[in-house]
């Protein structure tokens, strides 16, 4: 679930392999997985220098950027990718689902790197990500940006404000997205238990 705190291992066991990279194609055929520590909207850098690998094959990076290219020149949907950011050692938090709508190469100089943008959605289905799904961008976004959670995460000591449990946490909206709560305030951002948050939104439904 977005806004979740996991450790690698909750990780792991969701998308059911081992993550040892950053980048990762479609996962047992189904949606795409990218660990990162940069904020979600802004592009993501990878660098990576090839392409192809020396036999030809495309590199992990040459797959998602093929796959954004086809959906810019309207051959098939976006790929989805699901997004989990490293907020310190051992703390990530669950991002959710992206589109990948667009990639490019710079040359930062050195060498070519990799960008790639991804656009939130709300929700998918797994079933159907190797199909062209109806996209439902957000502007305003649920996304909490790092800075936000780490001070979150400083303020309320690692712990659930309500009964101070420190596992199963998530960042929860004080004042929920949907009833135009603000993700970007400090404010409004508050670290809560598996337990206190299922209590939460038992009482706003
Ligand atoms: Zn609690």
């Amino acid at each position: 679930m977005r806004g979740n705190v996991v450790s690698y291992i909750d990780m792991c066991q969701k998308e059911g392999t081992s993550l040892q990279r950053g980048m990762n194609f479609r996962l047992k055929g189904h949606h795409s997985v990218i660990l990162m520590s940069v904020r979600p909207n802004a592009p993501y850098h990878d660098e990576v220098q090839a392409e192809r690998q020396s036999g030809g094959t495309l590199t992990e990076n040459g797959k998602f950027h093929q796959a954004a290219q086809r959906f810019k020149c309207g051959e098939k949907g976006p790929d989805i990718v699901q997004v989990y950011e490293k907020i310190k050692a051992g703390i990530w938090t669950d991002n959710g689902f992206f589109h990948l709508v667009d990639s490019w190469i710079v040359n930062n100089g050195t060498r070519n790197v990799f960008k790639f943008k991804l656009a939130a959605v709300e929700s998918v289905s797994d079933e159907s990500a190797a199909e062209e799904i109806p996209s439902r961008l957000v502007v305003r976004s649920r996304i909490i940006p790092t800075s936000v959670k780490l001070e979150v995460w400083a303020r309320d000591g690692g712990k659930c404000v309500t009964c101070g449990a420190s596992d199963e946490l998530h960042f929860d909206h004080i004042l929920p997205f949907s009833r135009g709560g603000t993700s970007v305030k400090v404010e409004n951002v508050q670290l809560l238990c598996a337990r206190h948050n299922l209590a939460k939104s038992a009482k706003i439904q």
